[in-house]
């Protein structure tokens, strides 16, 4: 009897596996190359026992948390043979995510283009382009998600929409993610594992990691996400309706129109909205504490923090509470940082500068009740 086999061929080259492979090397390098983030700890006397730990992405390459982000959704991309070489990647962002992501595409020579509101601060645009990405313009914040997949499905390329992968292009249980780089980075404090860690959301990916991760490294501590004006997400939180839309947030980087997909309701302890004039009157506070500025959301998290500790102070309990610096305020000179943007806005944010300084000092908090 004769074995039937099929003919012997030679073997097919593969271009985009040797592609993928040089892709996720450099990919690799990036994060080899880069130390991690601080964990900074400032000293506010009027918290007493309590203790403030701030995780400061806006040192990363691109200068934000969306650094991690952009190199989790290229890795995905490529893993799943989506991104291969030669693909025009196209991006939904209000945009940080964008500035890294054209971070990334310039390291693989890939084509990038961005779809963002008008409104994006111009030093994020100049990034962008100085990477060597395109910027599509649309009006309203809710229209760069359809825009963007049109886009990319006209150039037979790979829309990486952030808004549904960060949650699942970044690996929760570990590999160096944000939370665990933290927790790690807590173990030595003396109250090493946190009472709160709180977090904004924009896609809801970083609120996503860290509260899973907690879960699965079976801690007692709790995620208060913030949120802010004319965002979905608190709204959505407290209805349990995923399907609440908001008109649109002016925290650059978080709130968004509608529940994104990559927000997981389910590993949230708890949620409060912030004022925006209370997040900007924040930013400006931490940033003169720290000796450089930070972005708007950062003042949002550090509200919510304020927030928490102040309940925590009037139980007469100490501990740990953490947030993220999520970027650096150079990108807002003419906004959050300018006095005639604010008072075009309609912001005052000088009563809440002086709740805020009055708390760090003295522990007394005399806002009304969220
Ligand atoms: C994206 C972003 C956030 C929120 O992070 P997510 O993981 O997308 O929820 C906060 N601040 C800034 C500046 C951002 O760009």
């Amino acid at each position: 009897m004769t074995c039937r086999c099929p003919d012997l061929d030679a073997l097919p080259e593969s271009p985009n596996r040797d592609w993928a492979r040089r892709a996720i090397a450099l990919l690799q390098g990036d994060g080899r190359r880069s130390a991690d983030t601080h964990l900074v700890n400032p000293v506010f006397r009027g918290l007493r026992e309590i203790k403030v730990y701030l995780k400061d992405e806006s040192t990363h390459p691109t200068a934000s948390l969306k650094h991690r982000l952009a190199r989790s959704l290229f890795l995905y991309g490529i893993c799943n043979g989506r991104i291969r070489q030669g693909t025009t990647l196209v991006e939904a962002s209000s945009g940080s995510t964008a500035v890294s992501e054209a971070y990334f595409a310039n390291l693989l020579d890939l084509p990038f283009i961005a779809v963002m509101p008008r409104s994006t601060s111009p030093a994020k645009i100049a990034a962008i382009e100085r990477f060597g990405g395109r910027c599509h313009f649309v009006d309203r914040a809710d229209e760069v998600y359809a825009t963007a997949e049109r886009i990319a499905r006209d150039a037979d390329g790979c829309y990486l929409d952030q808004f549904t992968n960060a949650e699942r292009a970044t690996d929760w249980r570990g590999n160096n993610n944000i939370a665990e780089s933290i927790f790690g980075q807590m173990e030595g404090e003396p109250a090493p594992v946190p009472e709160w860690v709180v977090m904004s959301a924009g896609t809801g990916g970083t609120s996503a990691t860290i509260g899973r991760y907690i879960r699965y490294r079976n801690l007692a501590t709790r995620l208060c996400v913030v949120d802010v004006e004319n965002s979905a997400f608190y709204d959505a939180w407290h209805r349990n309706d995923p399907g609440v839309t908001a008109s649109g947030s002016r925290i650059e980087g978080i709130g968004r129109p509608r529940v994104e997909p990559s927000f997981i309701p389910g590993v949230i302890d708890h949620m409060i909205r912030v004022p925006d004039a209370a997040s900007i009157a924040a930013a400006h506070v931490l940033s003169e504490r720290l000796f450089r500025r930070v972005g708007g959301s950062t003042g949002t998290n550090f509200f919510g923090l304020l927030w928490i500790a102040a309940s925590m102070l009037r139980e007469g309990r100490g501990g740990s509470l953490v947030t993220l610096i999520c970027d650096s305020g150079d990108r807002y000179a003419h906004t959050y940082y300018d006095t005639g943007w604010l008072r075009a806005n309609g912001l005052d944010i000088d009563p809440w500068r002086d709740m805020i300084e009055t708390f760090l000092d003295t522990g007394h908090w005399a806002g009304a009740p969220l």
